[in-house]
């Protein structure tokens, strides 16, 4: 089948999820230039049900076999029998790879999305990267992927997006002198930090202005989504940590800011919503509507901006340190750190420890870099059996 023109097939990977649902409004919003090819999820055969529905796809794909076998049924019930469904991560990833797809969302969550990002690498795809994790787990794997296979890269993550709106025409750095990501401090950004073991899931989760899934949201509240994002930051522009600061901007309405050598700051400014960069980065270089209106301005009265508290936010200072250590590292803080916020969601691992986890972790594993899909699987394993020997101690 030959592309229409100016029609991109999507995969969107991570379907159910938050950013998932926000592609799939903005495809909705614009029928004669997208449309959904393929949609994967975890186990929400449901949720997956649903978007069948609504958008048609050709094949479909959950993680959980199970779960698939509930899809495929109620799929024939719902006289859609003729959607394929695919099961297992490598159904998932086959997906990603597919020669009938354009551009792959990848919205899992997780390192878990690291398997189907690579396929669709590999496969040379348009790529709305919101999986931060993959650039975490794999960074230099996976750009060096994307530079042989000629795939592209487009930044879905709000403060990257912001920052490839602000570079130069052709997305290089020259004239950058440093890229500042904004966070908003999350909801603990003015509780007293002696009181931080207190902390319950459901406060945790509960972020001052976006709207997210509960793994991203946790790391918000941590500031460990900042250290992730300042990994990806430098892997996606190719810059050295030192080039990658980091301030509290309690508005999040400036998401991210490019300093030029000539004392110049792009900032690029719009509502916490996700469809804002998640439209930019489907309609790139044009832009499209995302259903979101301009910031009014007047009524948000101020931008207000203000150093890390680093006693608050440890996390962020460990992703640094990370970093410095090279993508080894990087991947073992990824896994620990997926470890600890399933304990502290399941009730096993108080608020404040979960940095003292990937602490122990990093100190514990020290990985080379991953050089393909199963060496960064084995660190990861690794680091995750790390972790959880650090949370069964501080249980004692
Ligand atoms: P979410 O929890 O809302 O959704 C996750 C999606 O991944 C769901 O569709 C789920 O079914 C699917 N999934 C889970 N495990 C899977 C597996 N093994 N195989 C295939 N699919 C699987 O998460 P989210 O908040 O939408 O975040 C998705 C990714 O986007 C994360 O990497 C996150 O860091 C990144 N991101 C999210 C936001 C946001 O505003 N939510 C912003 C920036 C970046
Ligand atoms: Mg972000």
């Amino acid at each position: 089948m030959v592309a229409e023109r100016n029609l991109t097939r999507l995969a969107v990977l991570g379907a159910t999820g938050s950013i998932g649902t926000s592609t799939l409004d903005v495809a909705a919003r614009h029928p004669e230039r997208f449309r959904v090819e393929a949609v994967a999820a975890g186990r929400d055969w449901a949720g997956l049900l649903e978007i069948c529905r609504h958008h048609r796809p050709r094949r479909a794909a959950l993680a959980d076999a199970g779960a698939a076998a509930q899809l495929r049924e109620h799929l024939v019930e719902a006289g859609l029998g003729g959607v394929e469904v695919l099961e297992g991560e490598g159904g998932v990833a086959e997906l990603g790879a597919d020669p009938e797809v354009d551009a792959v969302v990848t919205a899992v969550v997780g390192a878990a999305g690291l398997a189907s990002s690579l396929a669709a690498c590999q496969a040379g795809k348009r790529i709305l990267l919101a999986n931060k994790e993959t650039l975490v787990v794999a960074g230099t794997l996976f750009m060096e992927t994307a530079r042989r296979s000629g795939a592209t890269i487009v930044p879905v993550d709000s403060e990257h997006n912001a920052v490839f709106q602000g570079l130069p025409a052709d997305k290089g750095v020259a004239g950058v002198e440093r890229i500042v990501l904004t966070a908003s401090g999350g909801p603990f950004r003015d509780r007293d930090p002696d009181t931080l073991a207190e902390v319950t899931p459901d406060e945790a989760v509960a972020h001052p202005n976006w709207s997210m899934g509960q793994k991203i949201s946790v790391d918000s509240a941590t500031m460990m989504n900042k250290g992730l994002e300042v990994i990806e930051a430098c892997h996606l522009f190719g810059l050295g940590p030192e080039q990658v600061d980091v301030v509290i901007h309690r508005q999040s309405l400036v998401h991210a800011l490019v300093g030029y050598t000539d004392g110049t700051f792009l900032a690029q400014l719009g509502s916490p919503d996700m469809r804002v960069p998640i439209s930019y980065a489907m309609g790139y270089p044009e832009r499209i509507a995302s259903g979101v209106e301009l910031v009014d301005l007047a009524a948000a009265g101020r931008l207000d901006f203000q150093a890390v508290d680093e006693r608050r936010f440890p996390c962020l200072g460990l992703a640094y340190q990370a970093l410095r250590s090279g993508d080894g590292a990087c991947a073992v803080l990824n896994a620990a750190n997926e470890v600890a916020v399933a304990a502290f969601l399941e009730g096993r691992l108080r608020f404040d420890r979960m940095a003292a986890v990937v602490e122990e972790a990093l100190a514990a594993e020290a990985a080379p870099p991953p050089m393909d899909l199963e060496s960064a699987r084995s660190i990861d394993g690794r680091a995750r059996q790390a972790a959880e020997v650090a949370i069964g101690r501080f249980r004692d």
